[in-house]
This record gives C-alpha cells, sequence and structure tokens, in this order.
C-alpha cells in the first residue's frame, strides 16, 4: 500500500469529493434564500434533501465514480468497459440520473456506440463530475490522461465546454495531488479562462446550476478564496441549485489541496461506510495503476 504525500491528497480528493456530494445533497435545488430560511448556514451532514437521503449518504456522482473507478482498477487502465460499468449502474435504478447521463447510457445500451454526435444539449456537468478515478489512473500521464479523459466525458457528453472544464479540473486536482499548491492550480484555472473566457469566474457570475459553466465557476471562485476544506465546501453547498455536484467537486480541488487529514472528521465519520471503505481501496488500487504506467513510459 501506498502511504505518502500524494496517497494523502489523492485519498484527500476522493473522500472530499463523496463528502461534498453527501453534504450538498441535502440542499440540491433550492435556493440560497431558501436553505437560509430552512438551514441557517447548512454545515451538518443530515441527508434528507429531495432524495430523502440518509445521513452520509452519496448520490449519482460518487456512485458513478466509483463504477468508472472500478472499471479501470479491473481493466489494468481505461477502455471502453467504462460504458458497460454504467450500464450496470443504471440497471441498479439509481437514487438519481442526469438526464444527459441517461440517455448517452441507453444509446450505448442499445447501438453499442461509444459516443454519440457533438450536441449543444451535452453542456451539463455529468461527464467531468464523475472524472476523477481516471485522473488518479493517469496521475503521471498527461497524454492518457487527455486521450482517456475525451473518451470517458464523450460515452454520455459530446460537447467542447464539457470536455474543456473536465481537462482542466482533473489536470488541477492532478497538479494539487502533485503537490503542485494552490499556485500551480491557478496556473491551469488562468490556462482554462484564456482559452475560454465563458468560464471567467471572477466576479462570481452567481449562478450554480448544472451546466457546466455555472458548475466550474462556482467551484472554482469559492476553493480560490477560501483557504480550508470547510469553509470551501460551506460556501459552495450553499449556493444550492445543483449542490451535490458544485459540493463533490469542490471537495475533490479541496481535499486535493488540504488532504485527508484537512476533512473535517465529523463529516468523515458520517460519510457512509462502505462508500468510505471502496473509495480508499479504489485509491490504492488507482495510484497503484499510475505508477505502473510511469514505469511503462520510461
Ligand atoms: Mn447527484
Ligand atoms: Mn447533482
Amino acid at each position: 500500500m501506498i502511504r505518502d504525500e500524494i496517497h494523502e491528497r489523492a485519498l484527500g480528493a476522493y473522500l472530499g469529493f463523496a463528502v461534498g456530494d453527501a453534504l450538498g445533497a441535502t440542499v440540491a435545488y433550492m435556493t440560497p434564500t431558501e436553505i437560509q430560511h430552512a438551514y441557517g448556514m447548512h454545515r451538518d451532514m443530515i441527508g434528507g434533501g429531495w432524495l430523502k437521503l440518509k445521513p452520509g449518504q452519496i448520490t449519482d456522482d460518487t456512485q458513478m465514480s466509483l463504477a468508472l473507478g472500478q472499471s479501470i482498477i479491473d481493466s489494468g487502465g481505461w477502455n471502453a468497459a467504462a460504458a458497460d460499468a454504467f450500464a450496470g449502474w443504471l440497471k441498479t435504478r439509481p437514487v438519481d440520473v442526469g438526464n444527459t447521463c441517461r440517455r448517452g447510457i441507453q444509446r450505448y445500451m442499445t447501438d453499442g456506440t461509444l459516443e454519440g454526435p457533438s450536441n449543444d444539449g451535452d453542456g451539463g456537468n455529468g461527464a467531468c463530475t464523475r472524472n476523477l478515478p481516471l485522473a488518479l489512473a493517469t496521475l503521471h500521464d498527461d497524454t492518457a490522461f487527455a486521450r482517456a479523459t475525451r473518451a470517458q466525458c464523450h460515452l454520455t457528453h459530446h460537447h467542447p465546454l464539457s470536455d474543456a472544464a473536465t481537462l482542466a479540473l482533473g489536470k488541477m486536482a492532478q497538479t494539487l495531488i502533485h503537490s503542485g499548491g494552490i499556485k500551480g492550480c491557478r496556473v491551469e484555472a488562468n490556462r482554462l479562462t484564456a482559452d475560454f473566457p465563458v468560464f471567467r469566474f471572477e466576479p462570481y457570475p452567481k449562478r450554480a446550476s448544472g451546466y457546466i459553466v455555472d458548475t466550474t465557476q462556482t467551484v472554482l471562485y469559492y476553493f480560490f478564496r477560501t483557504d480550508s476544506f470547510e469553509s470551501c465546501m460551506t460556501e459552495v453547498v450553499n449556493r444550492g441549485e445543483d449542490a451535490d455536484t458544485n459540493g463533490a467537486l469542490a471537495g475533490m480541488l479541496a481535499g486535493a489541496a488540504y488532504g485527508v487529514s484537512g476533512i473535517p472528521g465529523y463529516w468523515l465519520r458520517k460519510l457512509d461506510r462502505d462508500i468510505k471503505a471502496r473509495i480508499e481501496a479504489q485509491t490504492d488500487a488507482l495510484l497503484m495503476l499510475a505508477q505502473a504506467g510511469r514505469q511503462d513510459t520510461r
């Protein structure tokens, strides 16, 4: 087992992701004002919400990530088996499924194709959200990361902004895990907003929907203006709207930046135990794959 700083930050990213999903789900599809009235500042992992979750229960964001991660581990790397993993997941009748994810998985189940045509309607955050396991498995191989990320996204979402945000957020997580620090991560964010000005997040446009632009702006704005996992997470989920997904992606970056030890114990202890154990096992296996990939290319 790998027990070093890279492992600490990689596990922080994956557990932080699940914590954000479980915390944010309570206030998903609410407005900031509605959240304020119902909870004051929402910060307790109490479940509930529109999905009527148990405290610490996660949603499709973490489930799809685990499905992708398991397929990468079972295949010894990224390949089209991920499509079967998503199809298998859809058959379990999950608590929530994004419309674009459902449509893409059903397309694969119907005709076996691994992507649909480029589609203006595919700008949701679903493909971006589940990409962390792939970023871990290709931690030391930029070319493999970029190629596999596009293929992964296109299983359900074929849209240039979805691709751009997924590549950028994955690269940011990798930079943080490599100890490039928040400054190094900012360089990646600046590259994204230079190439695609639509993602500019300062001043904050105050939209937190499931549109990939809104999600990316919300996550980046709060990640760069806070200095702890707790403050980043709390600010993001209290924006409401797609709070589970925005929380998950913010948790990925903040967990990578501050490490597992930066995630408050009162959230980690509440997180579904089975999910936590699967994340720990996958993180070990994905980092071992990343290490093996590095040796192959020497
Ligand atoms: Mn969800
Ligand atoms: Mn969501």
